[in-house]
């Protein structure tokens, strides 16, 4: 028995065969989540919460940089060489909007070990020394003496690619529009504009602050040896102490009424039915298990399928090309969206008032019942099947659990499904209008709602790029004098 953990709970988890133990280390309050079952697929992942101040894009850049080096790996890229040799079935590292999270998964049990060590060594031990910060971040570069000063960097060239993307263009406004004055007002990834605000001392004390084992979730899943999972964190963890970390993310309090926001994008220079809307909502926390399997249902009802009436409606409306949105899941508070890309702007409006009005039918008239039990079946087999495509079926449940883990909810919880979906079922079953209550409180009835529009603008580029060589000229005219 290893005591330099306290196990807080072990629960049988008949859902995925699974035995779960939560535990707590002693000396940082580090939490670990091991599932044990017959799964050879292993998984880990450690996961910090790294919420923004700013859209420095400074988590994203530190998820580069942990991976450029560390103690015991200090070779310069051994996160590329361990991919080349490995066995793995997933190695990746993913930035979020609250939480940076590095997760591993192989068949082979000393890949395994190998990766694990590689990446607590990452996290913990980087080198990251300031020219890390230049390569993954940004960095001026001068060609030669006469040529223009250019940023370059890579989390900053791969902004500025998502930057021209619509659909990441699309997603980022959204968080914007109903999250003003809060963390995920702030784009994670980085803004190119603001990227190059970021230095060498926000970098390192990012790290220090946030990149602690207090204010890490572990988690580790398969057939592997559970005592040797906690043997192995013991030899990183021990070489700290506990630190008081402030990384919560704080619920946005609701709109006292709906907002409109329209942003500018670049769709090269036609920009004939290039528009995009998009009606958003904020639902509900995640920590409430049955509203967020109702939500995912629902979720499904209206704009899952070809037939699904808010899908059909919108499609054929003929307003735009192709439907937008869904249930966005990978934030604390739950969003669910629906909207229209490929349309004039004159026609933006229309689009929201036809979902407004599709959804205030929909409440009053009542769903389709055989629709809503078709949802339910394909959802229960879903849930039930688990079939996580190429996605190891053990990281695909980290990422469910975090969704409550990481806000200080339940982890266990998430993994089972029975109870809500039961829950669920019987109160369909006893005639209540559920889904059609779900519609009007969370939807009709939410003031916490915007309607985004992103505008084609034929001239966003040259400005943009105008603003960008003007700042440039200006700090090289400062290097000369
Ligand atoms: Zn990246």
């Amino acid at each position: 028995m290893n005591n330099s953990f306290t196990l807080l709970r072990e629960q049988q988890i008949p859902e995925i065969n699974s035995l779960a133990r939560l535990y707590r280390h002693n000396q940082t309050g580090a939490e670990l989540l091991s599932i044990i079952n017959d799964d050879e697929n292993k998984s880990f992942g450690i996961t910090f919460r790294t919420p923004s101040a700013d859209s420095t894009g400074l988590a994203h850049i530190m998820e580069h940089s942990v991976l450029c080096g560390s103690r015991k790996y200090p070779v310069k890229e051994p996160f590329i060489e361990l991919v080349k040799g490995s066995l793995n079935t997933f190695l990746n590292a993913m930035t979020f909007s609250d939480k940076t999270t590095y997760p591993v998964a192989s068949t082979n049990l000393q890949d395994f070990y190998n990766l694990v060590d590689v990446y607590l060594d990452a996290v913990f031990f980087p080198l990251i020394p300031e020219h890390t910060l230049a390569q993954e971040g940004w960095h001026y570069e001068l060609d030669s003496p006469d040529a223009p000063l250019e940023y370059k960097g890579v989390v900053f060239n791969e902004m500025k690619g998502a930057y021209s993307s619509p659909d990441n263009r699309l997603g980022t406004v959204i968080e914007e529009s109903l999250f003003p004055d809060h963390p995920y007002q702030f784009d994670a990834g980085g803004n190119p504009e603001v990227i190059p605000n970021l230095t060498y001392a926000q970098f390192k004390k990012f790290h220090e602050t946030y990149y602690h084992p207090s204010n890490a979730r572990i988690y580790f899943y398969g057939d592997d040896d559970p005592e040797k999972r906690l043997e192995l964190l013991e030899t990183y963890l021990q070489e700290f102490d506990r630190l008081e970390v402030h990384s919560e993310v704080p619920l946005r309090a609701p709109f006292d009424e709906p907002r409109r926001a329209e942003y500018p994008y670049d769709a090269g220079e036609d920009t004939a039915q290039k528009a995009m809307t998009s009606v958003n909502w904020v639902l509900a926390p995640h920590t409430d298990r049955e509203r967020g399997l109702a939500f995912g249902m629902l979720s499904h009802i209206l704009s899952g399928t070809p037939a699904s009436p808010l899908r059909k409606t919108l499609i054929d409306s003929g307003l735009g090309e192709d439907v937008t949105g869904g249930l966005d899941t990978q934030i604390q508070q739950l969003v669910f969206s629906a909207g229209l890309k490929g349309l004039a702007d004159e026609n933006a409006g229309k689009v929201e008032t036809l979902i407004l009005e599709t959804l205030q039918k929909l409440a009053d008239d009542g769903l389709d019942p055989h629709a809503v039990e078709a949802s339910l079946n394909t959802f229960e087999f879903r849930l039930r099947e688990n079939n996580t495509g190429g996605f190891p079926r053990g990281l695909s449940l980290m990422m469910c659990t975090l969704a409550s883990w990481i806000y200080d909810g339940d982890p266990i919880e998430p993994l089972g499904f029975e109870e809500p979906l039961q829950t669920i079922k019987a109160k369909i079953a006893a005639g209540e209008p559920y889904f059609e209550n779900l519609i009007r409180t969370f939807l009709l009835d939410n003031p916490h709602r915007t309607t985004v529009l992103l505008k084609p603008d034929p001239n966003l580029r040259a400005r943009t790029e105008a603003a960008e060589r003007a700042r440039l000229d200006a700090t090289r005219a400062a290097m000369t004098d």
